[in-house]
């Protein structure tokens, strides 16, 4: 099967990228390592990796745009958008203030930076982001062109046009039947086009992860070990009981059988590290395997692709008591407050894109009163664990679909179940 073929082509691309990282430490001077480097990893592979990414990319904005015109015009004059959007946004907060607690916690338990003798990095080496004022950020996700929006990729105010458009069909009477049926096609034919370039997916995977880890700096995992450690446990305790927690019991679903469904979505996520190249995978699985009706998914998943980032949330935790602790610094239960309150804002108020964790991780360390050049320590390992946070942001957007899908009675129990 595709998934099979995608996880396949994960692990090879994976190995071949340490292979071939390792032949070039081995024989430097070889030509035959320079044809690995160049011609290969920077030249063939990373062009394949990068147009997959770009196809995935291109298919963002007319999604999201359709698909919700579609969602919302279909739940009817009687909309229970409102409903939707509450809960939702509910559970996107909750998710993230339950993440970031969890990063603080077990960070404080394990100390992953007491004792460790690192070479701190200069005042200049990392120079902190202004965070944008918050009533910026509220006004800036209603458009005053929708085009421009949809040109810049601003995905906020993509979908603040599409639900007033979709009510507006929903409420025009036969114009709007027309319109809508007009929209359903598009969005069909669009979903035609996620499945096209699925097929190219183990293809993508695998040169955007043998060009990778050929550029990987593995020495440099070695002397942040707990870090990395703490960090993916924390993680992986994220997706499995707070997830799993989510799908069981308050969805009454099998958590297995969710991520079964969820892998082509995870390893996309892992292998782009971004949440919002990604989304159009999340959409296909989550309407066409987890049963999640379009109505909800075309909202809750372009939203959580945006403003939902747990993982993210959790490395900006483990990062800071790691910060704090090499440069012996004591920030106190203010502190640690501060930092559940603008991680969780940062991780609302930026985009799903690769790398963006460790630009807002500047802010939340200026909010705590820590130094910004901290960010330089972690600066060379950060891209594998973007990668495994992405695949955690991802899932966090499914489950909490998931939820309210079943709240608002519009998951099809039936697909959920069915193996595929
Ligand atoms: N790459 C992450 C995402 O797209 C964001 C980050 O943590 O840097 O979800």
């Amino acid at each position: 099967s595709l998934t099979s073929k995608i996880l396949l082509a994960m692990v090879a691309g994976i190995a071949l990228g340490l292979l071939m990282q390792l032949l070039g430490s081995l024989f430097p001077d070889n030509p035959i390592s320079t044809f690995y480097g160049v011609w290969l990893a920077e030249g063939l592979f990373n062009m394949g990796g990068q147009i997959f990414v770009n196809s995935l990319k291109l298919l963002v904005v007319p999604l999201v745009f359709v698909s919700l015109v579609c969602g919302t015009s279909s739940l009817g004059e009687n909309s229970r958008m409102g409903a939707i959007a509450f809960r939702t946004v509910g559970l996107y907060v909750m998710t993230t203030c339950i993440a970031i607690t969890l990063a603080l916690f077990f960070a404080n338990i394990v100390n992953p930076g007491d004792g460790l003798a690192l070479e701190l990095p200069g005042a200049d080496a990392f120079s902190a982001k202004e965070s944008p004022p918050l009533i910026d950020v509220v006004v800036g996700m209603f458009p005053s062109n929708p085009f421009a929006a949809m040109v810049e990729g601003n995905m906020l105010q993509v979908i603040v046009f599409a639900i007033l458009f979709g009510v507006a069909v929903s409420q025009a009477g036969d114009f709007g039947n027309r319109v809508s049926a007009t929209f359903n096609n598009f969005n069909e034919v669009i979903m035609k086009m996620v499945n096209i370039l699925m097929n190219f997916a183990p293809y993508g995977v695998f040169c955007l992860l043998a060009k990778l880890f050929f550029t990987l700096d593995v020495g440099a995992l070695g002397s942040l070990f707990w870090y990395i450690a703490t960090l993916v446990f924390v993680l992986l305790f994220q997706a499995t009981f707070v997830y799993g927690g989510l799908v069981k019991f308050v969805a009454g679903l099998s958590p297995l059988m969710f991520f079964k469904k969820m892998r082509p979505a995870l390893s996309m996520g892992f292998s782009t590290a971004s949440s919002n190249a990604t989304m159009p995978v999340t959409m296909e699985v989550a309407e066409e395997k987890i049963g999640i009706h379009n109505s909800v998914a075309s909202f809750t998943i372009p939203l959580g692709a945006t403003i939902n980032m747990d993982g993210t949330a959790i490395m900006q935790g483990v990062a800071t008591v790691f910060i704090a602790q090499i440069y012996g610094i004591d920030i106190g239960l203010l502190g640690y407050l501060t930092v559940i309150l603008t991680a969780t804002l940062a991780s609302i108020g930026t985009a799903g894109v690769p790398g963006v964790g460790l630009i807002t991780l500047s802010m939340v360390l200026q909010q705590a009163g820590l130094p910004v050049e901290g960010v330089a320590i972690i600066l060379g390992v950060d891209r594998l664990l973007d990668m495994i946070r992405t695949a955690i942001n991802v899932s966090g957007d499914a489950a909490v679909s998931t939820v309210v899908a079943v709240k608002e009675n519009k998951l099809d129990r039936e697909l959920f179940n069915r193996a595929s």
